[in-house]
């Protein structure tokens, strides 16, 4: 009984790394196919970002989705690191760009907004990466100050000493800058705040903390502290109660994002969402 249980874990381990093994390679074998043939399955949805206060909605972010024809809906965060092994997240970057500031600017109601899009390291240190952008602008007419590219802290860490002049020449372009999920990398604000970024997205957990701990609301109202002293306004991501909504406007967050506002969708299903009156919205 011993010496079966003792093997059986090993063949288990193997069999499942080769299924690991196989599943990645067929996504990224299927996903370059998809992009090869006009983004076939691949779609934007769209989730608002709200001011605190009123919870009106003042932004959106998209986000890349990829109904597969035999696998189903897979997620992002598993093809998006599998894009990034290789070539294929230009062509993604390229498509996610073009296809949300394209959709955004079809949609006249958004006007008052602004279009918030993922970059990952990779795009980040790509040398296309400003032509791309101007581009996109160009062709849909998109007021670039309604821009704002969403960057993780991680992957400004990781990226390469040029990250900070990039970061100045999309800034230039009139693009807002965001570091998305901020409090999961080892950067601090002290770093950060050289940068020219505009909007600071704290990460998930620092709202999960929130029902659990008065320590969790003391860290996210100094961080806030922090960055608007150095004149960014923060995003709380992950807000998924009323409670949480309420503690985060209470420790000043500027924004929040979460399933308690609005889960992703299409950008159609947000436009009731949007009051037709603009004239005192907050600005993002
Ligand atoms: P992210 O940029 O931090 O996006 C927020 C993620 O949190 C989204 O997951 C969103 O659906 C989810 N979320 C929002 N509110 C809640 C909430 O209240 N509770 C929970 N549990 N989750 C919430 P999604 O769409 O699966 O995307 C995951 C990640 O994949 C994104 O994280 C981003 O890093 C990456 N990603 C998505 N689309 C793109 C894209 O077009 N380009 C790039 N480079 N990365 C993308
Ligand atoms: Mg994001
Ligand atoms: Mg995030
Ligand atoms: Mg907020």
């Amino acid at each position: 009984k011993l010496e079966s249980s003792s093997r059986t874990p090993y063949v288990h381990f193997r069999v499942e790394q080769r299924e690991d093994l196989q599943r990645r390679q067929s996504i990224e074998q299927d996903l370059r196919e998809a992009l090869h043939s006009g983004a076939r399955g691949l779609f934007m949805e769209y989730q608002p970002i709200v001011a605190t206060g009123d919870h009106r909605v003042v932004a959106v972010e998209a986000l890349l989705r990829w109904d597969h024809p035999t696998l189903g809906r897979v997620s992002p965060t598993e093809f998006i690191p599998i894009a990034e092994m290789t070539d294929l997240i230009d062509l993604i970057g390229d498509h996610v760009v073009r296809t949300a500031t394209t959709e955004f600017t079809a949609a006249p109601w958004t006007s008052g907004l602004t279009l918030c899009v993922n970059m990952s390291r990779r795009e980040l240190t790509d040398r296309r990466l400003l032509s791309r952008l101007t581009a996109a602008i160009e062709e849909s007419g998109m007021d670039p100050g309604r821009l704002c590219v969403e960057i993780t802290e991680s992957a400004l860490a990781e990226g390469d000493s040029r990250a900070p002049v990039t970061l100045a020449a999309i800034r230039e372009l009139g693009i807002q800058v965001a570091i998305d999920d901020f409090g999961t990398g080892a950067s601090s604000l002290n770093q950060l705040y050289r940068l020219p970024i505009s909007i600071l997205k704290t990460a998930k957990p620092f709202v999960d903390a929130l029902d659990e701990s008065v320590e969790a609301r003391a860290i996210l109202s100094s961080i806030v502290a922090m960055a608007h002293t150095t004149g960014m306004r923060v995003v709380a991501e992950g807000v998924e109660t009323s409670s949480q909504a309420a503690k985060v406007s209470g420790v000043d967050c500027d924004f929040a994002q979460g399933y308690y506002y609005a889960t992703p969708t299409s950008l159609d299903a947000i436009a009731p969402l949007v009051t037709r009156d603009d004239t005192d919205r907050p600005t993002h």
